[in-house]
C-alpha cells in the first residue's frame, strides 16, 4: 500500500495539521491501492500563505526568462519520470497502462510545449496604439491562484493550470481530486526536484466540502482555476463571490456529433470509438451521434458492431481495450442512467446494464448504444461519463443544429460531412467554445473551454497564458 499522506507546502513535505487518512481505490479491483490525508483550513492557511509570501519575488524579481529556465527544467525531469506517471495514473483512474502511456501521461508533454512556445512572443508590455505614445498596456500575474482539478484526464489539467501560472509569474495551490490524486503527488516530486523558489508551487489535498470551499473563500487567493463538473463549478462560483476573486471554470458536456449522408465512410465508427475513449469519461466526448435519416439504419448497425468490438478490461493489462470508470459512484450513477435510457424508451443495441460479461469485482461497464433517443430523454441531456452512446436521427441540417444547441452545455461539437459551405455555416451556428470537423482534432496551441454551463474562460496557447493575467492601463510612460 503506498502512504503518501504529507502535503507539500512552501518548498518542504509536510505533515498534514491533523490527521485524516482516506484510502484510494484501484477502480480496477475495488481495493485500496493507497492512503492520502484529507486537509483541513490550517494546511490550506499554510498553503495559501506560502504562496502569498512567495509571491512579490516570483512576479517581479524573477525574470520571464529565468521562470521558463526553470519550467524547462521540469519539462525534462517529467520526460525523465513519464512512466512512473503513467503509472500512477493508471492506478488511480484505471486507463488502461498502455493508454496511460499514450494518451493520458503526454498530455503534460503536448500543453507544456505549446505554452513554452506561445511564452517566446509572450509580450507583458505593448504600447496601446500610436495615438497615445506615452501609454503602456502591461500584463501582470493574477497572484495566488487556487486550482482545483478532477480525475478523469489527470495530468491534462493540471497541466493546463500549473505551467501557464508558473510562467507568467503567478504563485498557487493545487488541490487535485481526492479519488486520484497519485499524479499529483508525483507531479510535486518533479517540481521540487526542478527547484522553484519555495512557496511558488504548493499542494494540498482535500474534498471539495473541505479544501476546495477554503480555497474558493479565501480572501488571500486572488483566483480560482477549476476544471470539474458543472455542480461544484456553481459552488465555487457562489463561494468565491464575498471575496469577489477571478472565477475560471471548466465544466461539462454533451457534445453532439451531427452526421450527414454524405460524411467519410469512417465517421460513425469514429465517433463510437471517441465516445468511449477513456470509458467515457471526457468532458468533449461526443455523447449524442445526430445521424441524418437516409443512412440513420446502417449508422445505428455500425455503433452496435463498433460497441460489440470494444473490450474492456483491467487497466493493469497491456492492450486496446477499454478500463473501468473510476469509482463505485460513478459505476452506480451510469448503471442508473442507462436503466432510464431504457425506461424513457430509447432502444438499446448494444451493452445495457451490468459488468460485462467475466467481470464480478472493478468498475467495469460495458459498451452501450442507445438508438432511436429523442433529445428530451435524461440520456440526451445529462452527461453520463460513461461508455455510452446516444443515437438520434434527423431529417435536415436545420433540424440538426436546432437538436445539437438544445442543450444546457456547450463544449464540443462535431460535424462529418463533405459539404465545405455546410461545414462553414455549421462551425459558425453551433453554440460551443469548439467544433471539430471531420475526424481533425484542434491544432497545438488552440484555446480549450466552453460556453453556457460548460464553463467560462480558455485554456491553452495564448489564451491560457492571459487568463493568469490582470491587464493595467498606464499614462505618462515616458516616451521613447
Ligand atoms: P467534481 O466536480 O466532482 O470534482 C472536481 C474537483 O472539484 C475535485 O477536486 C473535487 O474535490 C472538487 N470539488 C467538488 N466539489 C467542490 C466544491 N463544492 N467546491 C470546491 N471544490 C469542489 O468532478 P469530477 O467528478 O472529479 O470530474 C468530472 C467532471 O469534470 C465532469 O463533469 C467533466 O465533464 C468535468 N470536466 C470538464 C473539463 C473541461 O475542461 N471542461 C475537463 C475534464 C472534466
Amino acid at each position: 500500500m503506498i502512504e503518501r499522506r504529507e502535503f507539500y507546502i512552501d518548498g518542504a513535505w509536510v505533515t498534514p495539521a491533523a490527521p485524516r487518512d482516506l484510502e484510494v481505490i484501484d477502480p480496477s479491483t475495488e481495493e485500496p491501492c493507497a492512503v492520502i490525508s484529507l486537509g483541513g483550513q490550517a494546511d490550506t492557511d499554510a498553503a495559501v500563505a506560502a504562496a502569498r509570501r512567495a509571491f512579490d519575488g516570483w512576479a517581479f524579481d524573477t525574470p520571464p526568462a529565468e521562470r521558463r529556465a526553470l519550467v524547462e527544467k521540469l519539462f525534462a525531469i517529467y520526460q525523465r519520470r513519464s512512466e512512473e506517471m503513467a503509472r500512477a495514473i493508471s492506478l488511480e483512474m484505471g486507463a488502461p497502462i498502455d493508454m496511460a502511456r499514450e494518451q493520458q501521461a503526454p498530455c503534460f508533454d503536448w500543453h507544456a510545449a505549446n505554452f513554452l512556445k506561445a511564452f517566446e512572443t509572450f509580450a507583458f508590455e505593448r504600447p496601446l496604439g500610436p495615438h497615445a505614445p506615452t501609454d503602456r498596456i502591461i500584463y501582470e500575474p493574477v497572484g495566488v491562484v487556487g486550482m482545483i482539478t478532477p480525475w478523469n484526464w489527470p495530468m491534462n489539467q493540471v497541466t493546463l493550470k500549473v505551467i501557464p501560472a508558473m510562467l507568467v509569474g503567478c504563485t498557487m495551490v493545487l488541490k487535485p481530486s481526492e479519488i486520484a490524486p497519485l499524479s499529483s503527488l508525483l507531479f510535486a516530486e518533479f517540481v521540487d526536484e526542478a527547484g522553484f523558489p519555495k512557496g511558488v508551487f504548493n499542494l494540498v489535498n482535500g474534498d471539495g466540502a473541505g479544501v476546495g470551499t477554503q480555497l474558493s473563500r479565501h480572501p488571500d487567493v486572488d483566483m480560482i482555476s477549476f476544471t470539474g463538473s458543472t455542480r461544484a463549478g456553481i459552488a465555487i462560483q457562489k463561494n468565491a463571490a464575498d471575496t469577489l476573486k477571478r472565477v475560471h471554470l471548466e465544466l461539462g458536456g454533451k457534445g453532439a456529433n451531427l452526421i450527414f449522408a454524405d460524411a467519410d465512410d469512417k465517421a460513425v465508427v469514429r465517433g463510437t470509438r471517441h465516445c468511449f475513449n477513456n470509458s467515457g469519461q471526457s468532458c468533449n466526448a461526443p455523447t449524442r451521434m445526430l445521424v441524418e435519416r437516409s443512412i440513420y439504419d446502417r449508422a445505428v448497425e455500425i455503433a452496435a458492431e463498433t460497441a460489440a468490438k470494444t473490450e474492456v478490461g483491467s487497466a493493469h493489462e497491456s492492450g486496446r481495450h477499454i478500463g473501468p470508470v473510476v469509482s463505485q459512484a460513478q459505476f452506480d450513477k451510469i448503471q442508473g442512467l442507462i436503466q432510464k435510457g431504457i425506461d424513457e424508451g430509447a432502444r438499446l443495441v448494444a451493452g445495457g446494464l451490468g459488468r460485462p460479461e467475466g467481470f464480478n469485482r472493478g468498475y467495469f461497464v460495458r459498451p452501450t448504444v442507445f438508438a432511436d433517443v429523442s433529445n428530451d430523454m435524461t440520456i440526451a441531456r445529462e452527461e453520463i461519463f460513461g461508455p455510452v452512446l446516444s443515437i438520434i436521427p434527423f431529417d435536415t441540417e436545420e433540424e440538426a443544429l436546432r437538436i445539437a444547441n438544445d442543450t444546457p452545455y456547450g463544449l464540443t461539437n462535431y460535424v462529418q460531412s463533405q459539404d465545405d459551405a455546410r461545414r462553414v455555416r455549421l462551425a459558425r451556428r453551433l453554440r460551443s467554445g469548439m467544433v471539430e470537423m471531420n475526424g481533425r482534432s484542434r491544432g497545438a496551441g488552440s484555446p480549450f473551454g466552453g460556453m453556457k454551463a460548460s464553463g467560462i474562460g480558455r485554456e491553452g496557447g495564448i489564451w491560457g497564458l492571459e487568463d493568469f493575467c490582470e491587464v493595467k492601463a498606464i499614462s505618462g510612460w515616458p516616451a521613447e
